[in-house]
């Protein structure tokens, strides 16, 4: 069933006629003398052969005629091995390429995660292999129209200003904006790469999805990760989504728990909105947006008040569950949570009773909860929730956090973060030495490269790039404003306040757009600016076409933080260069290209007809391997990695565990690991960690996968040890009690130095955990049952954070006047990640003029199955556009009745900041009558114009629609700088 209906409108008969024609073109110019049948034959293609014609008509007219051996059926065909590039769920594909052609795809039966499934977007992947509508050569903006250039043009001309803006502002008059769909490799040599730029000013979509899962879920218990994985969910009693709609956002995930559910596995669904995954679940709770907290404390409230709370595991694992308690009952009645999420006690009650009942049970989440102004403190109340009922280092139990795009995971582990080095290390002295060790380089040539005291500053984020270019110079904590851009494979309309970010657009120098295809930004960035503003005379845009992951190879690591690697399907096409091929042109061009892939081997390849440096993407990863010690991304080889590919069958489904298998290729032996090596994977891969399935698992030792909470906090606060209880360890330990994290003098202190080897001494010496680079320390800690980062209790209560214990705070924008009152924000802040931050001012604003009143709706935003992230991939797939043709808000009857607004016709959504979408109205009871939702992938109308025309020629999207982030408002998380998108307000009117 499709969300929206499938209307008879113009723009769905363009659609089909536009398929029928590329399908017609295509086999004519394909297969000029093969009739279909013929083609059948020769090419294998069984179900959808006519659409795989099609396909294969596209590369042949960007790559090749087809070959007389081709003709003759004896092309040679191979099959590869990808994963779909869609979402973090990570499925499998079998790709068949007939003499350099995708011909055919088939979802991978034997992967342990996708087990032969695919959703709609992974079943279309292969239209990646021919991309009709890709940026398909450099192009520069002249005259409000996009021409097309050389390579070497473009690289030329971007470097030259690059340079001018460097020397004429400082690095950090640049910003990066990088991608989580770069494979690993990729995404730490962007890290590197901004690195040897001079600037920190370098960010990625995770900043906006999830960064404050992993600030908020890091400082509970040690990773800011998914704790366990879509599989594991089989292995639940009870499972709580809360901010997450799976079944369109994480479709093959629906799997497992369907596959729970069949042995008695409860499910709940609390949701502002009733979505496909509520109508899965034994018990849909609606709440207002934005009340998460309230909610979660109102389960603890009943948790607490029957004693269903695991007192031995919080005296043992768990500091300051007191103050918790204490805050849950005064504050959070059953009463206040009503008020508060509209949400009566005896449903709270219920599913406090099931989750408690039903252990193991575990809660899920996305951006419904991370999304907010208190991101951070809505998942640290996920977080204790699970920490009351002992559900934490459970199979079956733990936060299954979800993941948004295929690499998100990977490329916030390793790559480009404003405020770490890859593997987490921060950006003190001591993490930069261990970088340029590992790097070859001198730690001064790298101080050297950035302005005096900017090396160890935390960069802009790329939720507030727009106010680096737009506030005042002196308000910002940096030496200019920022003057020149790159969108590094990242979607403009993924981001909140639309209307500002044309506005900084126009403002720019310099705007590089690298993407396979040309995004909103292309088209953002031509139109005219609004009415009374102006465009930079001087700017200059470029677009590079970046080749996609089917056309390179490379890790990418699954939201449960399993690596899995992509072979390459097939050639770049049309004039399309990876992601790290242009890294390296553009290093060599400014200078640093030598220092940038010394640990390298340097390939010699050619693409778009012309022949480049390529560093080898095994050497990149053989150097995250060598340094980021603090994750356990040092097992996961690439001789490993490629090994679990060939090997999928041998992977237990529900364990991700190999119940035993030797790789025909390689002889490497499986046995023992799980799936993709699933960080943290310590070691080197010598020692054959298995990686972790679990996190925090006391049930297993360490070298089996299994762990303890982290002590990263300190061994002591307040009087109380903050390191697990005595009789608290993971199985095997020869401290059976709680520990710090290890160093060598630890190590020299419990007598087992002697146990490292003469030159693993050599390098440990002076050293700990994280920054041995012999692996030495990591060995003999494993190797004597403890875990190298310590074990201790997790923290309920953070203390470094603005609100220790979570507070519940109205959104700037809320819609309800009594509960922003009750709950205010708070207050502004001046130098928050380099820039002022508004809270109290607008919400204050928003109380003083009544904005509630205006705009009473609250506006929510989420996902579609048949779309991705900004979606100009998906939306540029005519298969997929096919099914969600215009963008729509649900808006409830009631709500549409009251503005005489029948279902399906035009509305204008509008916002405070004064921007107005059009969308459809879709009329349904999933919303109620103070709520709309609207999805976020659409771009392409500006405002109720279509800006198609201002797409390179050819290159536009199948489907355009309003982007919703067009109309979205200021609000920041407190801690990450997420954006709140997900309780803003807006007024609804039928369109005139
Ligand atoms: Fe699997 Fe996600 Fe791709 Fe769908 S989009 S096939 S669930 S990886």
């Amino acid at each position: 069933m499709s969300l929206t209906r499938k209307s008879n409108t113009p723009q769905s008969s363009r659609s089909t006629s536009h398929l029928i024609g590329s399908l017609s073109r295509g086999l004519k110019a394909a297969v000029p003398t093969m009739d279909r049948r013929t083609f059948l034959k020769r090419s294998g293609v069984g179900v959808g052969a006519g659409i795989a014609a099609s396909q294969l008509s596209f590369v042949q007219k960007a790559v090749a005629e087809p070959s007389k051996a081709m003709l003759d059926g004896k092309g040679k065909i191979e099959v590869k091995r990808s994963i779909c590039t869609h979402c973090s769920v990570g499925c499998a594909v079998d790709a068949t390429v007939e003499n350099g052609v995708w011909v055919r795809q088939d979802p991978v039966f034997d992967s342990p995660i996708n087990m032969g499934a695919h959703c709609a977007k992974g079943a279309a992947l292969r239209e990646h292999g021919h991309g009709d509508y890709r940026l398909r050569y450099p192009m520069k903006l002249v005259d409000g129209k996009y021409q097309r250039i050389s390579w070497d043009q473009a690289l030329t001309e971007i470097t030259a200003q690059m340079k001018s803006i460097r020397e004429k502002y400082s690095p950090d008059a640049m910003f990066f904006i990088g991608s989580s769909k770069h494979n690993n490799e990729q995404a730490y040599l962007l890290r590197k790469w901004v690195s040897f730029f001079g600037t920190n000013n370098t960010d990625h979509q995770a900043r906006i999805c999830h960064s404050t899962t992993v600030a908020g879920v890091a400082n509970t218990w040690g990773y800011g990760a998914m704790t366990n994985s879509y599989n594991d969910m089989m292995n639940a009693k009870a499972a709580l989504y809360i901010g997450s709609n799976a079944a369109e956002a994480h479709p093959v995930s629906m799997l497992m728990l369907l596959h729970a559910k069949e042995n008695g596995c409860k499910v709940i669904v609390v949701d502002p909105r009733y979505t496909r995954t509520a109508a899965k679940s034994d018990q849909f709770i609606r709440i207002r947006s934005g009340t998460d907290i309230p909610f979660l404390f109102g389960m603890l409230y009943h948790i607490f008040k029957n004693g269903w709370e695991d007192k031995k595991y919080i005296n043992d694992r768990v500091y300051g569950m007191e103050e918790i308690r204490k805050e849950v009952m005064e504050k959070w009645t059953p009463a206040s949570v009503e008020e508060a999420c509209g949400v009566p006690e005896a449903q709270v009650y219920q599913a406090a009773k099931t989750m408690a009942m039903n252990r193991p049970s575990t809660v899920v989440w996305c951006m419904g909860q991370t999304q907010h102004t208190i991101g951070n403190a809505i998942v640290r109340a996920s977080c204790i929730l699970q920490l009351a009922l002992g559900n934490v280092g459970k199979s079956g139990g733990g936060t299954n956090i979800f993941r948004g795009h295929d690499n998100v995971q990977g490329a916030t582990d390793v790559g480009p973060n404003p405020d770490s080095l890859p593997g987490y290390y921060g950006l003190a002295a001591g993490s930069w030495k261990h970088f340029a060790t590992v790097w070859g380089v001198d730690y001064e040539w790298i101080k050297g490269r950035y302005a005096p005291d900017m090396m160890e500053k935390s960069g802009t984020t790329v939720s507030r790039w727009v106010d680096a270019v737009l506030e005042k110079n002196d308000m910002i904590d940096q030496q200019t404003n920022v003057k020149g851009l790159f969108f590094w494979g990242h979607a403009p309309n993924s981001q909140t306040r639309g209307l500002d970010m044309k506005r900084a657009m126009d403002k720019l120098d310099l705007l590089v757009v690298v993407d396979p295809y040309p995004s909103a930004t292309a088209a953002m960035a031509a139109m005219p600016a609004a009415e009374g503003q102006k465009v930079n005379k001087n700017r200059n845009v470029y677009l590079l076409p970046a080749a996609t992951q089917f056309e390179t190879c490379g890790s990418a690591t699954a939201s449960n933080r399993s690596l899995q690697w992509r072979e390459k399907v097939i050639d770049p096409l049309f004039e399309s260069v990876p992601d790290h091929v242009i890294m390296q042109a553009f290093a060599d061009r400014l200078g640093f290209g030598e220092e940038l892939s010394k640990n390298y081997k340097m390939l010699n390849s050619k693409f778009a007809g012309k022949q480049w440096k390529e560093p080898q993407i095994e050497d990149i990863l053989r150097e995250i391997n060598r340094s980021c010690w603090t994750i356990g991304y040092t097992g996961q080889t690439p001789e490993r990695l490629k090994a679990h590919m060939r090997m999928v069958a041998t992977f237990d489904p529900k364990t991700l565990k190999s119940r035993g298998g030797v790789d025909p290729v390689t002889g490497y032996d499986t046995t023992g690991d799980y799936y993709g090596l699933p960080w943290p994977c310590y070691g080197t891969a010598a020692i054959k960690h298995p990686g972790s399935p679990n996190l925090y698992d006391t049930s297993k030792s360490v070298m089996e996968g299994g762990g303890n909470f982290r002590a990263n906090f300190g061994v002591e606060r307040e009087g109380k040890s903050l390191l697990a209880e005595d009789g608290s360890y993971s199985k095997g330990s020869a401290i059976t009690t709680g520990y710090p994290e290890f160093d060598h003098v630890l190590v020299k202190k419990l007598g087992w130095w002697d146990q490292l080897t003469d030159d693993e001494k050599k390098l440990a010496e002076g050293k700990n955990w994280k920054t041995d680079l012999s692996g030495g320390i990591q060995r003999v800690v494993m190797k004597n049952g403890c875990h190298p980062f310590g074990n201790a209790k997790a923290r309920a209560i953070v203390w470094n954070f603005p609100d220790a214990i979570p507070i519940h705070r109205e959104a700037l924008y809320s819609t309800n006047a009594p509960m922003m009152r009750k709950y205010p924000t708070t207050a502004d802040r001046k130098n928050f990640w380099r820039l002022p931050t508004l809270y109290k001012t607008l919400q204050d604003q928003n109380l003083n003029e009544k904005l509630y009143e205006k705009f009473p709706i609250i506006l929510t935003s989420g996902r579609l199955v048949e779309y991705e992230g900004g979606g100009d991939e998906t939306r540029s797939n005519p298969w997929l556009a096919e099914l969600q043709q215009e963008n729509f808000v649900e808006i409830n009857p009631q709500a549409a009745a009251d503005r005489g607004i029948k279902n399906w016709d035009y509305v204008w959504v509008k916002s405070p900041t004064g921007a107005k979408i059009k969308v459809r109205a879709l009329v349904t009871e999933r919303v109620d009558q103070g709520t709309a939702f609207v999805p976020f992938h659409f771009a392409g109308w500006w405002q109720g114009e279509n800006i198609r025309k201002y797409y390179p020629e050819g290159a536009a999207p199948v489907v355009q629609g309003e982007a919703v982030n067009t109309a979205t408002t200021y609000g920041y998380d407190m801690v990450t700088m997420m954006q709140e998108t997900k309780t803003t307000m807006c007024q609804i009117e039928k369109f005139a």
